[in-house]
C-alpha cells in the first residue's frame, strides 16, 4: 500500500539493524500489526478510548492575540496539551498498549526520558490491567521526581538506568535488553517514531490521529487546507503525526529542531539540520555522532527533544525535500513559551514552544488570510520550574 515503506525502509532509511535474538520478535510484532490494521473492532476501541479516556477530538483553537503579534497569518493550535496526561504521547502509548493486549503480551516494557512516555505508558498499562516497567536513566530519575512518582501511583514499576550519561539513549538500550529475554511474555512499548521497523510506522499511525483530526476541523471551519504545518521534533512522533494526512496535499510542513545553546559541538540536538546518517538503535536515520561515528552528546532545554537520533520517516522527508527542518534555540523556546503564556494564558510545554517560536516568523511572512497550524504536542506544567529558573538568572 505504501510504497515509500516497503520492507520497513523510507528511501535509504530506516530498516531493522538489531541483534538475530530480536528478529523473532520484531516479525511478530509486524504480523500483529498487519492483523490490527484492518480490524475495524481494534480501530472502534482505539477510537472510543480517544473520546473517553484521552479527551479527543482535541481542539482547534484560534490564536488571535499571538497571530496579531506575529503581523501575518492566522495561526491555529493543535490542542494535544489539552489530551490526558498532558501530551500526544498517550494516542500512542494507547494504541500500543491494545496491540500488546491484542497479542496476548501480560507484561509492557518502555523507556523514558523526561518520564513523559512513562507517564502515559503508565496510564494506559494501568487502564489495560499490563503489569509496566520503565526504564529511566538515574540522572533523569533525579531530575524528573514528579513523573517518576505519578507512574509508580499508577503501578509501574521504574528501573533505574546507571549506564553511560545515564539518561535516554542508555534507558532505550536497556529496554531492548529486557524485551530480548523476556519475549514471550513482554511487549515494547517504544515511545516515538524511532527504532526498527515496524515501529516507526505503527508509531506514525496510532499520531495520524492528531493530522486527520486537524484536516477534518480545518474543513469545517475554514473550509480550506492550512498554507503551513509547523511541529517540533524530538524523536518526530508528534511531527509525523499531524504531517502524515497532508503529506499529498499542496501544503508546506516545516519541522522545527532544539538548537540548544547554539548548533556549535555538543550543545543542541538538531540531528537533521547538522547530523549524518547512520544507524541507532536498531535503524538507520540521521544522527548526531562525530567522525568516528560516536554518538555526540546532546542539550536542549526541553527535554523531549534532547535526543541524537530522529524517525527514519523524517531523514526521508529531509532528502527529498517535501519537510524542511529548521533549529530554534533555548532562548527561542523560552520567548515562545513566555509569549503563549501571556498572550493566550495557555502554558506551553518547552517542546512545543520551539514550534510556537519559529510558527511566528512563518505567519509574519504570510498575508492576514493564511493559516499556520502549529501542533501544541502538550502542556508546560512539567516545565515551570526551568522557566522559572531561567528567567531569574538571567535577571
Ligand atoms: C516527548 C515530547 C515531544 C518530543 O517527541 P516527538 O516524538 O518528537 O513528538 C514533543 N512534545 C512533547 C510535549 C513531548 O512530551
Amino acid at each position: 500500500m505504501d510504497k515509500r515503506n516497503k520492507r520497513g525502509y523510507f528511501g535509504d532509511f530506516g530498516g531493522r539493524f538489531v541483534p538475530e535474538t530480536l528478529m523473532p520478535a520484531l516479525e511478530e510484532l509486524e504480523r500483529a500489526y498487519k492483523e490490527i490494521k484492518t480490524n475495524a473492532g481494534f480501530w472502534e476501541e482505539f477510537h472510543a478510548l480517544g473520546r473517553y479516556y484521552i479527551g479527543r477530538p482535541t481542539p482547534l483553537y484560534h490564536a488571535r492575540r499571538l497571530s496579531e503579534h506575529s503581523g501575518g497569518a492566522q495561526i491555529l493550535l493543535k490542542r494535544e496539551d489539552l489530551c490526558h496526561t498532558g501530551a500526544h504521547k498517550i494516542n500512542n502509548a494507547l494504541g500500543q498498549g491494545l496491540l500488546a493486549r491484542n497479542m496476548g503480551k501480560r507484561r509492557v516494557v518502555a523507556e523514558t526520558g523526561a518520564g513523559q512516555h512513562g507517564v502515559a505508558t503508565a496510564a494506559a498499562c494501568a487502564l489495560l490491567d499490563l503489569e509496566c516497567v520503565v526504564f529511566m536513566g538515574s540522572v533523569d530519575i533525579e531530575r524528573q521526581s514528579p513523573n517518576v512518582q505519578r507512574m509508580k501511583l499508577m503501578g509501574a514499576e521504574v528501573r533505574s538506568v546507571e549506564a553511560g550519561s545515564a539518561t535516554l539513549k542508555e534507558a532505550i538500550s536497556e529496554a531492548l535488553r529486557d524485551w530480548v529475554t523476556h519475549v514471550d511474555h513482554t511487549y515494547y512499548l517504544l515511545g516515538s517514531v524511532v527504532g526498527p521497523h515496524p515501529y516507526p510506522t505503527l508509531v506514525r499511525d496510532f499520531q495520524a490521529v492528531i493530522g486527520r483530526e486537524a484536516r477534518e476541523q480545518l474543513m469545517s471551519t475554514y473550509g480550506r487546507l492550512p498554507d503551513r504545518i509547523v511541529a517540533c521534533v524530538g524523536g518526530g512522533s508528534n511531527a509525523m503525526g499531524i504531517f502524515y494526512p497532508f503529506l499529498d496535499d499542496p501544503v508546506s510542513l516545516i519541522g522545527v529542531e532544539a538548537a540548544g545553546k547554539g548548533l556549535g559541538a555538543d550543545t543542541h540536538s538538531a540531528t537533521l539540520v547538522k547530523g549524518r546518517p547512520g544507524v541507532l538503535h536498531g535503524t538507520r536515520s540521521y544522527l548526531l555522532q562525530d567522525a568516528h561515528g560516536q554518538i555526540d552528546p546532546t542539550h536542549s532545554i526541553a527535554p523531549g527533544l534532547d535526543y541524537p537520533g530522529v524517525g527514519p520517516e523524517h531523514s526521508f522527508l529531509r532528502d527529498t525535500g517535501r519537510v524542511k527542518y529548521v533549529a530554534v534555540d533555548d532562548a527561542g523556546a523560552l520567548e515562545g513559551f513566555q509569549l503563549l503564556s501571556r498572550l493566550e494564558g495557555i502554558l506551553p510545554a518547552l517542546e512545543p514552544s520551539h514550534a510556537i517560536f519559529h510558527a511566528l516568523f512563518v505567519a509574519h511572512d504570510l498575508p492576514k488570510e493564511g493559516l499556520v497550524l502549529v501542533n501544541l504536542s502538550g502542556r508546560g506544567d512539567k516545565d515551570i520550574h526551568t522557566v522559572a529558573d531561567y528567567l531569574s538568572k538571567k535577571i
